[in-house]
C-alpha cells in the first residue's frame, strides 16, 4: 500500500468514524404548543382559573423525527403532583407519566392541565420528554411550565356578591358532622360552588316561612319537615348523616320549598334543600377521609374498595342540592327517574349537542371539552386520569341554563385584545410597545394577518411586544389576530386594526 492509499485509508475511516458519530448523537426534540411554535425555550403556560373548578387541558405536540428508527418509546414526566396529563397517563406524588409506543416518525398531541390550588400565586413546573427509538438511541427536551394562577384577593373583589349559601347542621341526628375537619368540607364545598354564582339582589326569608323535608337517620325511607328556625338570604342547605342500608349519599332541593328571588323576581330554583352523606361510607363501609391535600388530589378515586374523599361527594351532592335536580323546572324536559335533555343555547354551542340527564340527574357522556373531565356525575369517564371530583365549567353552563346567573370568573371572561392605540416612533429611535390580551385561555399567539408593521419593527408572537427601530417615517397600517389555546367549539379569535406613525426627527 503506498504513502497515499494509506492516507486515503486513514481518512476513510476518520469520516467513517465521523457519520457514525453524527448518528447516534441524534438532534434535540422538537415540541410545539398548538399554534405550531417550538416552545423548548418559551416554554408552555397552564393556567389555574379563578375558583376551585377544573382547570383547561391544554395540548402541546411532540415531533417525533424520520431520523430516528422505529417502534419508539415516548415517555413524557411532570415534575409536580398536581399536573396531569390526559389518559393513558399516571398521576402521582413525584408528577406524572405519560408512556406512549410510536409506530413511526410524526407529530403526537397530548394534553397537560393543573389541579386547582387555593392560592393565587403563579408557579413554574416542568415537563421531561424522552424518546427512546428501536437502535437505543435517545433524544429528550425539557419544556418549562409556567402557570398564570387567576385566583384572586377576596377583598379587591369589585364583582357582584355571591350567592350566599348557609350550611346548617342542626338536622345531623348521626353525629357525623359533629367532627369540625367535616364541617369545614361542607362549608368550603358549598363555598366553592358559590364563588361561581351571582347573589345579588338575593331575597331573604323570614323566619318560619321555609319548610324543608329532612330525610331521617334510616336513609332514604323517611322524612321529617323542618322550618328555619332564624331568617336566611340565598339559598338554605341542611348538612346531616343518614345511616341507611342503600350506602349512598345524596343531595336534592326540598320538593316543600319555595322559589329564589332577586329583586321583585321569582327565579325557578328552589331555596333549600339538603345534603346527606352515608355515614359509613361511598358504596362500602370503609369510612371518609376529609384530609386530603390538592397534592393529593390523585388519592381521591372514591372507587368501590376506597375510603372516599368527602370534598369530592360534598361537591357532587351539593350540586344537585342546587341545580341538578327536576324540582328546578327549567332542568330536564321530563319527569324523575326518566332520561331527559338539557336544553339550552350557551350549553349547546360549549357542548357541541344538548346533554343528556339520566334517572339519577347525571350527565352520562358529557366530559366537559375545556378540562377533558367528566362533567357533573360522570366523574369517572372523563379524559384526564381519576382524582378528586371538580365543579366544571360545563357545569357552570349548566347552572346558567337552570336559571342562576354566573359571577364573572376568568374561565368566562372571553378573549379580548386590550390595546386600542399605539404610541407614536421616531425614525431611528428604538421603539417598543406591548399588545396586552386577556381573558380565554392563555397563552396567546400574536400575528400581523394584514398590512404591515413599519420597517425595522417586528411583532413578537409570543408576548405581543412590537419592538426595533424604525427605519423609515410614515404611516402603517396593520391588522393584529390574537388567538388563545383554547379548542373547544368554542375557540376565539380577535382581529383589531392599527394605525402606527414614525415621525421623522
Ligand atoms: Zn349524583
Amino acid at each position: 500500500m503506498s504513502r497515499s492509499q494509506i492516507i486515503a485509508a486513514c481518512l476513510l475511516i476518520v469520516a467513517t468514524y465521523l457519520v457514525v458519530v453524527a448518528a447516534s448523537r441524534p438532534g434535540p426534540l422538537l415540541v410545539e404548543d398548538c399554534f405550531g411554535r417550538a416552545i423548548g425555550a418559551r416554554g408552555l403556560t397552564l393556567v389555574d382559573w379563578d375558583g376551585y373548578i377544573a382547570n383547561p387541558a391544554i395540548r402541546f405536540d411532540v415531533v417525533a423525527p424520520a431520523a430516528a428508527s422505529y417502534p419508539a418509546r415516548l415517555v413524557i414526566r411532570g415534575d409536580h403532583p398536581r399536573l396531569a396529563f390526559d389518559l393513558p397517563s399516571t398521576a402521582g406524588a413525584g408528577g406524572p407519566t405519560k408512556e406512549i409506543r410510536l409506530a413511526r416518525a410524526g407529530r403526537t398531541s397530548i394534553r397537560v392541565a393543573i389541579f386547582p390550588d387555593r392560592d393565587g400565586r403563579d408557579e413554574d413546573h416542568a415537563l421531561t420528554i424522552d424518546l427512546e427509538d428501536a437502535g437505543g438511541r435517545r433524544r429528550s427536551a425539557r419544556v418549562p411550565l409556567h402557570l398564570v394562577d387567576q385566583d384572586r384577593e377576596e377583598e379587591a373583589d369589585v364583582r357582584p356578591r355571591r350567592l350566599p349559601i348557609v350550611v346548617d347542621f342542626s338536622q345531623d341526628r348521626t353525629g357525623f358532622f359533629e367532627d369540625e375537619a367535616r364541617r369545614r368540607v361542607a362549608r368550603r364545598a358549598a363555598a366553592d360552588w358559590s364563588y361561581f354564582l351571582d347573589g345579588e339582589g338575593a331575597g331573604t326569608v323570614a323566619a318560619g316561612d321555609e319548610s324543608t323535608l329532612i330525610w331521617n337517620p334510616d336513609g332514604f325511607r323517611s322524612t321529617r319537615t323542618v322550618k328555619n328556625e332564624s331568617p336566611f338570604t340565598g339559598y338554605l342547605l341542611y348538612a346531616y348523616g343518614i345511616d341507611g342500608p342503600d350506602l349512598r349519599s345524596g343531595g336534592e332541593p326540598s320538593p316543600t320549598s319555595g322559589f329564589q328571588t332577586r329583586g321583585a323576581d321569582v327565579l325557578p330554583l328552589r331555596r333549600s334543600g339538603g345534603y346527606e352523606v352515608e355515614i359509613k361510607g361511598n358504596y362500602n363501609r370503609e369510612g371518609w377521609r376529609a384530609d386530603l391535600s390538592d397534592d393529593e388530589w390523585w388519592k381521591a378515586t372514591n372507587l368501590r374498595d376506597d375510603r372516599a374523599d368527602l370534598d369530592s361527594i360534598a361537591h357532587h351532592e351539593i350540586g344537585h342540592a342546587l341545580i341538578f335536580n327536576r324540582l328546578n323546572p327549567r332542568f330536564g324536559d321530563a319527569k324523575q327517574s326518566q332520561s331527559a335533555t338539557l336544553r339550552d343555547d350557551r350549553l349547546r354551542a360549549y357542548l357541541g349537542k344538548d346533554p343528556t340527564i339520566d334517572g339519577s340527574d347525571h350527565l352520562p357522556g358529557t366530559v366537559d371539552p375545556a378540562s377533558l373531565r367528566g362533567a357533573f356525575g360522570n366523574e369517572y369517564h372523563g379524559k384526564m386520569p381519576r382524582g378528586r371530583w371538580l365543579i366544571t365549567k360545563a357545569d357552570l353552563i349548566a347552572a346558567r341554563a337552570v336559571g342562576y346567573d354566573l359571577r364573572a370568573t376568568s374561565a368566562f371572561i372571553p378573549l379580548t385584545l386590550e390595546t386600542a392605540e399605539l404610541p407614536e416612533g421616531r425614525l431611528g429611535g428604538r421603539y417598543t410597545t406591548i399588545l396586552r390580551a386577556s381573558g380565554g385561555v392563555p397563552a396567546y399567539q400574536f400575528q400581523v394577518v394584514e398590512g404591515s408593521l413599519p420597517a425595522g419593527l417586528s411583532l413578537d408572537d409570543f408576548s405581543g411586544e412590537i419592538r426595533g427601530v424604525p427605519t423609515r417615517p410614515g404611516h402603517s397600517e396593520f391588522t393584529v389576530r390574537v388567538r388563545d389555546s383554547e379548542e373547544s367549539a368554542q375557540a376565539e379569535e380577535v382581529l383589531q386594526h392599527y394605525r402606527l406613525t414614525i415621525a421623522a426627527p
